[in-house]
């Protein structure tokens, strides 16, 4: 799979519910990436130049093979990254919707005509170039897509360079834009490791755009490097996002949602809800409520539609994950399978004062850990919400309107939801604040990232 020339490794692709290798990933070197780069620049005049109406229709030819190849990418992403088939189904269809909504873009890509004396002043949306993008392991073609599917229908040529454990989805999305007609150069995706290939993308002068979604502290390293060039990005990074439970709220609800706002795809989503702030005076009866929730979450083997979560990445990850928990003793601890696989169970941890609870409480987990505090009140809340380097998600349950609406306004987070933890819609802007992010994906204005303004005058004198 993915034989590219000049490679120079290869990596082994498991499979972190079972431990089997599934395949074997060569790794673009940088000179791979900068042959990448040149396609992609030569295919870029050719691609601006596609009538808005059949870049539109390209686009929408690649969504439709998608769907007919649904199934087949939701199993390769349970197999590659541990996903439960619910949620691998789900990711099939939101990266066919994405490809749809974007197909509705080309012809509405349109500029401005601003009144001025002496002639006329019209704008024009200009596509930048090559765009890099440069994506994490846990949620693979999706995260890919949402970069690809504005970038591509702006006019710009895209290179993806997924995460070392996760390539196969993406492998397979690129074959898949080439049937669709999409042409050669226009889409192509180099598996390489983040400090080779990803570097490369980049440092390399002919990228003009880097979409990074990963870690903060890597979203830093990536920020530098491209201010040395001015060049755009686009960060989407770590999170730590509190789920605020008032004392006024439907407690039942509440408590029954809290463990799969955090367990999803086992915690590894830098939107889960991972830190519980519940209102003192339900604080215990909060508490117990979770605990028979999270005694109920299923664990076990991804391909299982009875499943609710799956396995995490990697041994490597799982020992991290692990490490925050040490020798705290959790709230309740949910039930996994034993034997082969990265299998962790749900696990509480419920408010103290040790540094240990404290690193738990406040660094990202990325892993089914949850840490549970009370608060006094709505100051209270607000401030321990917002006592965080991030600010990505979040989620209010209270049944007066007001409260939920001046909490919802006090707390630094791009998303957050009312009585809910709704997930993320391709129609709605999607980001972080603070060191969470930089710039917004997915919803109306996605094109403007991938877009440069031009102002024209032309006098009539
Ligand atoms: P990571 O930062 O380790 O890696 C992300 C990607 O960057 C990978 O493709 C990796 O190969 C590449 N990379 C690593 N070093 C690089 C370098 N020096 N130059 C260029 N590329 C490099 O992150 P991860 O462990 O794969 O993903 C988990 C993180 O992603 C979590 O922090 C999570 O919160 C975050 N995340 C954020 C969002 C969001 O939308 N805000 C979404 C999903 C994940």
């Amino acid at each position: 799979m993915g034989a590219l020339s000049g490679v120079r490794t290869a990596v082994k692709i498991v499979n972190p519910a079972t431990e089997d290798v599934i395949a074997e990933v060569e790794m673009a070197d940088a000179a791979e990436v900068d042959r990448a780069v040149e396609r992609a620049r030569r295919a870029f005049p050719a691609w601006r130049a596609v009538a808005p109406g059949d870049r539109a229709r390209l686009l929408r030819r690649f969504a439709a093979l998608v769907e007919d190849h649904a199934e087949e990418l939701a199993r390769l992403e349970i197999a590659n990254a541990g996903h439960t088939v619910g949620n691998a189904r789900w990711e099939a269809g939101n990266v066919r919707d994405v490809l749809n909504y974007y197909a509705g873009a080309p012809e509405r890509d349109h500029g401005k005509q601003i009144p001025v004396a002496g002639g006329i002043d019209v704008t024009f949306s200009e596509p930048l170039g090559v765009v890099g993008i440069i994506v994490p392991w846990n949620f693979p073609m999706v995260i890919m897509t949402w970069g690809v599917a504005p970038a591509l229908a702006a006019g710009n040529t895209v290179i993806v360079k997924p995460a070392e454990w996760t390539p196969l989805t993406a492998l397979r999305l690129a074959e898949l834009a080439l049937e669709a007609g999409i042409p050669e150069g226009v889409l192509q995706v180099v598996p390489g490791e983040g400090e080779v290939a990803g570097a490369r993308l980049v440092e390399h002068p002919d990228v003009r755009k880097i979409v990074f979604t990963g870690s903060t502290e890597v979203g830093k390293l990536i920020g530098a490097k491209a201010a040395e060039q001015v060049k755009r990005v686009t960060l989407e990074l770590g999170g730590k996002s509190a789920n605020i439970v008032f004392a006024d709220s439907d407690l039942a609800r509440a408590a029954e949602s809290a463990p799969m706002a955090v367990f999803d795809n086992s915690g590894q989503d830098c939107c889960a809800r991972s830190r519980i702030l519940v209102e003192r005076s339900v604080y215990d009866d909060f508490l117990l409520r979770l605990a028979e929730a999270v005694r109920e979450v299923t664990v076990g083997d991804p391909n299982d539609p009875a499943s609710q979560m799956g396995p995490l990445i990697s041994a490597e990850h799982r020992e991290r994950v692990a490490s925050y928990v040490g020798d705290l003793e959790p709230y309740v601890t949910g039930s996994c399978p034993a034997g082969a696989g990265y299998w962790f169970p749900p696990t509480v941890l419920a408010g103290s004062s040790s540094d240990s609870f404290r690193r738990a409480f406040t660094e990202e987990i990325f892993g089914p850990v949850v840490a549970v505090v009370p608060f006094d009140d709505e100051a209270d809340a607000v401030r321990i919400a917002n006592d965080t380097l991030y600010g990505l998600s979040g989620s209010i349950w209270t049944r007066d309107v007001g409260r939920a609406l001046r909490v919802a306004r006090a707390v630094e987070a791009g998303n957050l939801s009312v009585n809910s933890h709704s997930s993320v819609r391709y129609w709605t802007p999607f980001g972080g604040f603070k060191q969470s992010g930089l710039g917004r994906e997915l919803g109306p204005d996605a094109l403007a990232a991938f877009t440069e303004t031009k102002n024209v005058f032309i006098s009539t004198e």
